[in-house]
């Protein structure tokens, strides 16, 4: 953190909330230059109280430790010393037992005393401000609207305010909260993100002096912290003020819609909040009566339903609740903002951001290193919020699952190492930068004089051009220990720069290996030997494999089955697929692509990046010839030549440009190879529920073909190129191909269901939609049939639903009406060939050999208590009299499939993010090309990991 100079660059910070003046002190501190430009006459926070924990304060101490002098003076924990380690006593609103007598249900604990604490907001911006230097804000500032002109002649970025003035900076950095303009700005003012829902819950905020609280429920329950739950509301109480003043947030779920969207805050009054709380105990009643001073009513909105894509758009960055508004419920908004203040001062900071062309750069590594933490929050404060008020229909009030949930919930907020985050950021940031100002690395391609066969000498003899050699290769290379051990290939000719034509009818691999003589060149020859794919040997199965640590998750494998890790430390491996010659290649998500070798034990014995791309996060795909490897990010797909022998890749070029972004940003891309030039894309919704995409011109929930030997230059557009291979499907995000040469897609469909008939609304989710196999037919024809989504679902728990005679494999509507409803839905949409249980996020899938099965990883559920997936599983196929392939069990069953590998206890894993849990999540899967092993990655950020299954 030493910038001895300034920055060539300055910044402009929209709003002084917390994030915006915590953002500016710490940039300050980094000599960054900044001015912050507030809406309101002067900094001001409200006179309630916030909380904050370890992960907050760590992220204070980085971003200027003199906020955590500042803070300390002011927090307020807990004031009995038995109760220092206790976050929340968790308690019977309910009850009518005296608060001095009434027991806890249960107690979460912080994570250590003096870790954190309660502040006056006010008094805590006052302390903060006490840092800026005078000059740094302009109030009365409201921005309207935001110009690029970063292309243009003054090279800024200009902002417009209301009062009509204007100014410019070279970015901007919107912390200006949940109505932020910056974000309406970022994401377009009619895109669902620009704007928070309401979570249909309302809090009252109140203080109450010390001496009332303690009044009202006696010293322990007044001094301490405590949460009061109860039937679809609850309350929570900490001590602000050094405890001379007790905060009190009372919520209540509202099924109705907020009455003023303009205004989150409504004037309220005591009686309305006693009539809401009516039906909880004395205890809490008679605290919320001792509320004094102003009373208000605060509709909680957040961007849960439509997180942003990215938070940054060129050189505009939304940092805090600009990015990531959220329900208070983890008591984590505020401490998650810091988090972002602590990260993008330490991106800024970084040598690499050295001048404002940079930012852009720097502010997509924020985005990539803070996303999917930050967009947590949201989805799973709702979900907190809905387990203290008894309405989780999992849970109930089974308190000890409930205060495990909890725990777990707030261990990830809380125990979070803000450091190696920040240092992952920097070396994301420093990977990006490298990729910003270099060309891609491309390596040479295989010389032109070089090509392979493998058929018997007479015939090579006869073929043999003037000026090549003719080198048989060992056929029993294993023993040699050369890269590429289980190639049976016997014969190449290699073109010769000697410019000699010997023939050496038999010259062992370990000659050439032990004289290096001609190593490259033979290396080189055997990637145009893709026609010995077949030929590949069965690797060997390793019990272990060295220096490889122990599989980091408990896991239960089938008895038929067996299984040894392979590699450890990864970033995020999504796909594994294997070029002719039996290497492997993984595509690690924000990383790029990597190849491995295997040596004589089975084991992997070298590993090469050979694409470098932060982009890159799902697909990948190689022609059967090994020649072609296609990747795609989010918004492109990319091909390069291939070189199986040299292992590298060369000639980037977008096949693929324009695709849409959304909460699904996967792009699983397949080869068919039975047509090597027809390429399959698969797009997600851009929700849970995306309503446009019911038009496959939307490009979403669908899969296009494109032919790849006709790209045109620039790439196919994928919106409006290519035909389509299906749409209304949510998200596919697994594509196989069966040996007949057609589609299967497993779909991961909706999260959060509710049936409601006439009205009457039933929570579903836990069973329903089931996740879906799909048939999707000839790839080299077009399929322009309509899966569903999003007004067809499929029924998995039947029972569920009780207004109506379904089995699984039905499909549903959510909310039947005259003109739609479930019989609708037959011969208008395709139900899947078999249904899977709901929420267990069918991610990928591939056929052995003969196609006798398909196996398919279950990423693992969030919306899901017991959760359910984490594992792979195994359906049987049948051919049929046609030659076709199908599942061998019908389509309304619920064992057509049987569990091979998975969580030791899958219904106690908790997945806090896509990549974050308690256990393994299983992505990528692939047959290895003699068809005996099965490679199966798990793509937890806690640690990548690749594992080899076979069978016994
Ligand atoms: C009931 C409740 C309880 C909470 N409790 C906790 C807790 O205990 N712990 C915790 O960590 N978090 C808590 N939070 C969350 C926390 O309050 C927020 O995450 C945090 O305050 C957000 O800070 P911010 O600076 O990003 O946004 P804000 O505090 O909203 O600040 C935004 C600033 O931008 C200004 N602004 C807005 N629009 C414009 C414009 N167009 N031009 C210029 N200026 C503009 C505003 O005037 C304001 O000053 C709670 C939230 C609520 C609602």
């Amino acid at each position: 953190m030493a910038t001895p100079q300034k920055k060539p660059f300055h910044l402009a910070i929209i709003g002084g909330g917390i994030t915006g003046v915590t953002l500016a002190i710490a940039l300050q501190r980094r000599n960054i230059q900044c001015t912050i430009y507030e809406q309101s006459a002067g900094f001001g926070e409200i006179g309630a109280g916030v909380g904050l924990h370890p992960n907050g304060v760590r992220a204070m101490e980085i971003c200027d430790p003199r906020l955590v002098d500042g803070f300390n003076k002011i927090a307020t924990r807990n004031k009995w010393p038995s109760k220092d380690r206790v976050w929340f006593d968790f308690l019977d609103g309910t009850s009518t037992v005296p608060a001095p007598e009434l027991k806890p249900l249960f107690t979460v604990d912080g994570r250590g005393p003096n870790e954190g604490g309660g502040v006056h907001r006010a008094r805590f911006l006052e302390e903060m401000v006490k840092l800026l230097p005078g000059d740094i804000a302009h109030f009365n500032k409201r921005l309207d609207t935001i110009v690029d002109d970063t292309q243009g002649p003054t090279g800024k970025m200009l902002m417009r305010f209301y009062d009509g003035s204007t100014a410019e900076a070279d970015a901007v950095l919107g912390c200006d909260g949940i109505k932020s303009r910056t974000r309406e700005v970022a994401v377009g003012k009619d895109s669902p993100q620009a704007r928070c829902k309401y979570s249909h819950k309302y809090a009252y905020r109140g203080l109450i002096p010390m001496e009332d609280a303690i009044e009202a429920l006696g010293a322990e329950k007044a001094e301490n912290a405590q949460l009061w739950m109860g039937p679809d509301r609850h309350v929570l109480t900490f001590l602000v003020n050094r405890g001379a003043t007790m905060n009190l947030v009372a919520f209540v779920s509202d099924p109705n819609e907020w009455p003023n969207r303009g205004s989150l805050v409504q004037p309220a009054t005591k009686e309305q909040a006693l009539e809401d709380f009516k039906g909880f105990g004395p205890n809490v009643l008679n605290l919320i009566d001792k509320i004094k001073g102003d009373f208000d009513k605060w509709g909680l909105f957040d961007l849960a339903d439509n997180p942003v894509s990215s938070f940054c758009k060129g050189r505009i960055c939304l940092v805090g609740d600009a990015a990531h508004a959220s329900t208070p419920h983890h008591g984590a908004g505020a401490g998650f903002c810091l988090e972002d203040c602590a990260t993008l001062a330490s991106i800024l900071d970084d040598d690499s951001v050295q001048s404002a062309s940079d930012l852009e750069v720097a502010f997509q590594s924020f985005d990539a290193n803070r996303r999917e933490r930050d967009q947590w929050l949201p989805q799973s404060s709702r979900r907190a919020a809905n387990i203290y008020e008894w309405r989780s229909s999992e849970l109930g009030r089974d308190y000890d699952v409930i205060r495990q949930d909890i725990i777990d919930r707030q261990a990830y907020v809380w125990n979070v190492d803000l450091d190696k985050m920040i240092a992952e950021a920097r070396e994301d940031l420093a990977e990006r930068m490298t990729r910003s100002r270099e060309p891609p690395t491309l390596v040479p391609s295989v010389p032109s004089n070089v090509q392979a066969v493998s058929s018997p000498a007479p015939r090579i003899l006869a073929h043999l051009p003037p000026n090549w050699h003719l080198i048989y290769a060992d056929p029993s290379p294993r023993s040699a220990q050369i890269p590429f051990p289980h190639t049976t290939l016997r014969s190449i000719i290699i073109g010769s720069p000697l410019r000699s034509a010997r023939l050496l009818p038999f010259t062992p691999v370990t000659a050439f290996h032990k004289t290096k003589m001609r190593w490259s060149q033979l290396v080189a020859a055997v990637a145009a030997l893709s026609s010995s794919a077949q030929a590949v040997d069965p690797l060997p199965f390793p019990t272990s494999c060295t220096g490889v640590t122990a599989t980091r998750y408990q896991n239960r494998v089938d008895s038929g089955w067996k299984m040894t890790k392979l590699l450890g430390g990864l970033r995020q491996p999504r796909t594994v697929i294997w070029d002719p010659l039996g290497n492997m290649l993984v595509l690690q998500a924000t990383r790029g692509v990597s190849v491995h070798t295997f040596g004589a034990d089975g084991c992997v014995n070298s590993s090469t990046q050979i694409v470098t791309n932060v982009g890159l996060n799902h697909g990948l795909s190689l022609t059967p010839d090994g020649k072609t490897l296609y990747a795609s990010s989010q918004t492109t797909a990319w091909a390069w030549d291939y070189d199986a022998a040299t292992r590298k890749v060369s000639n980037q070029k977008v096949v693929i440009r324009g695709i849409g972004q959304g909460i699904h940003s996967t792009r699983t891309m397949v080869v068919v190879p039975q047509a090597p030039n027809i390429v399959l894309v698969a797009v997600g919704s851009n929700n849970n529920w995306d309503y446009q995409s019911g038009s496959p011109a939307t490009g979403r929930a669908c899969i296009k073909a494109f032919d790849m030997s006709k790209v045109p230059a620039g790439g196919y557009s994928y919106n409006t190129d290519g035909y389509q291979m299906g749409y209304g499907l949510r998200n596919e995000v697994g594509i196989t191909i069966d040996p007949a040469g057609h589609a299967w897609g497993v779909e991961n469909s909706g999260d959060d269901f509710r049936r409601t008939v006439n009205g009457q609304s039933t929570d579903i989710h836990i069973d329903n939609p089931g996740e879906e196999l799909n048939y999707l037919g000839d790839p080299t024809k077009p399929n322009n049939n309509w899966y569903g989504y999003p007004t067809c679902f499929t029924v998995w728990g039947a029972n569920l639903i009780r207004d109506a005679q379904f089995k699984t494999g039905d499909q549903f509507v959510v909310t039947p009406n005259a003109t739609f409803n479930d019989a609708s839905c037959v011969g208008k949409s395709v139900p899947p060939r078999l249904t899977l249980p709901a929420h267990t996020a069918p991610i990928t899938n591939a056929f052995d050999k003969d196609g006798a099965n398909m196996y398919v990883t279950l990423h693992g559920s969030w919306d899901r208590q017991p959760a359910s997936g984490y594992s792979v599983i195994e359906i049987p196929f049948t051919k049929t009299a046609e030659g076709l392939y199908e599942p061998v069990a019908k389509a309304d069953s619920q064992t057509g499939f049987k569990t091979i590998w998975g969580a030791a206890n899958p219904g106690s894993c908790q997945s806090m993010g896509l990549q974050q849990s308690n256990c393994f999540r299983l992505a990528g899967l692939g047959w290895d090309p003699a068809g005996t092993r099965l490679m199966v990655t798990s793509d937890n950020s806690a640690e990548g990991e690749i594992f080899m299954l076979a069978k016994k």
